[in-house]
């Protein structure tokens, strides 16, 4: 490539410390989901006054920047999610949340300052990026989630995106450091209400009424046994009923019970089974006491899968700028979710975590904490390991090595 990483690391370093007060201003006023406005404005300020060609309302709330090299092709794609948490923050920081219930606990205006410092470093070199950046302000990843209406809208075509890398601040891995995995890394998240529906009486005649708690009873602890008898046992899967709500008083059979649950796992053949076998299991147990009931099962996110190819170039790339020592992979996938998996779908590429913990700093309190934190040495180097990945692989991609 034309451009050494000398160069790109002196130029995030001169933008460092403007980085990080990007960082604290975002900190200071976080949004939640689809009212990221005032982050909105930010970004599109930033990206104006680079002459990127900037286009906002996308999803809502998001923006998507492009920069043009040499040539059309390839296309990377880089995404920065911009939402907050319904959170009080604790800490005591200059920087603390001024928007009072709402925090970004999650590093996600680290994210954004990264990706705006990718824009400014890609900028001063734009005349040897061998093809295009889009740059991806996505709303709303902690729910209801942007990726998918971005997607919807276009996002990832116009020019259409190659390769697509997003990556995470994570409280897990200490700051100098990345944790990257092949396959599947966080879980697909799905949600369900059940209500199961049976006949009142009193709680002395049980036998003229069709009871909904025991029938939900025998649903709960059946649903548990798809977990332990239909997946394989070398797989993860998770069948949580988190709230439960029915009946009326301690004399009553209940005629009524509400469920809500989440369903988590790591392959789309085990996703389709899991919703099956959920609703066999519920519409047999109705059957067999007499009640009725109405499943709303709703797929979320899918399970987020990278692309091997991509990742074994980033481990390299990466490997070389902070030491292969320094690149972890990961030996668990998590069964959290994440809406990167949308683009993941469509798009071969990677999400990666970059270190953000730092326990002499005292900063260790895990993401949607509200003393959680972030290393702000972690800006810096996620600025200058995206523009490295940038080049190479765009460069492995025109060498058709991708
Ligand atoms: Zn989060
Ligand atoms: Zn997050």
């Amino acid at each position: 490539m034309g451009v050494t990483n000398k160069q790109l690391k002196n130029t995030v370093n001169k933008i460092k410390d403007k980085l990080i007060s990007i960082r604290r201003d975002i900190h200071m006023y976080p949004e939640l989901g689809f009212e990221e406005k005032r982050t909105a404005s930010i970004i599109e300020k930033e990206l104006s006054s680079l002459g990127i060609e900037v286009k906002t309302g996308v999803a809502g709330t998001g923006l998507v920047g492009l920069i043009k090299g040499r040539q059309e092709k390839p296309v990377v794609g880089l995404r920065a999610d911009m939402d907050a948490l319904s959170i009080t923050e604790k800490n005591k920081s200059s920087y603390i949340s001024r928007n009072k219930g709402k925090m970004h606990a999650c590093g996600h205006d680290g994210h954004i300052a990264i990706l705006l410092g990718v824009a400014e470093v890609l900028s001063a070199f734009k005349e040897d990026i061998p093809g295009q950046v889009k740059l991806i302000f996505q709303p709303a990843e902690e729910g209801p989630g942007g990726a998918l209406p971005m997607i919807e809208e276009g996002v990832l075509d116009n020019p259409k995106v190659d390769i697509i890398l997003g990556l995470h601040l994570w409280q897990d891995i200490p700051v100098g450091k990345i944790g990257i995995r092949d396959g599947a890394e966080f879980a697909s998240v799905d949600e369900f209400d059940l209500i199961i529906k049976g006949k009142a009486a009193h709680g002395a005649s049980p036998h003229q009424g069709v009871d909904a708690i025991l029938t939900a009873s025998q649903v709960i602890n059946s649903l548990q046994s798809i977990v332990s008898r239909n997946v394989a046992p070398t797989e993860a899967a998770v069948i949580t009923v988190g709230k439960i709500n029915g009946g009326y008083r301690r004399n009553i059979i209940a005629d009524e019970v509400n469920l809500e649950g989440t369903v988590r796992c790591f392959s789309a053949e085990l996703r389709d089974m899991i919703e099956k076998r959920m609703e066999e299991i519920i519409s047999g147990i109705c059957q067999g006491t007499g009640c009725t009931y109405i499943l709303d099962y709703r797929r979320e996110y899918p399970p987020l899968i990278n692309t091997p190819e991509i990742n074994r170039q980033i481990k390299s790339v990466v490997g070389d700028l902070i030491g292969q020592d320094s690149v972890i992979t990961l030996q668990k996938p998590t069964l959290g979710g994440e809406d990167f998996a949308f683009f993941l779908e469509k798009v071969p590429g990677s999400f990666f975590l970059l270190g953000s913990g730092n326990i002499e700093k005292g900063i260790t309190a895990p993401q949607h904490s509200s003393y959680h934190n972030i290393d702000e040495d972690a800006i810096p180097l996620g600025v200058e390991i995206l523009t490295n990945l940038v080049f190479q692989l765009s460069n492995k991609f025109l060498e058709k090595k991708l």
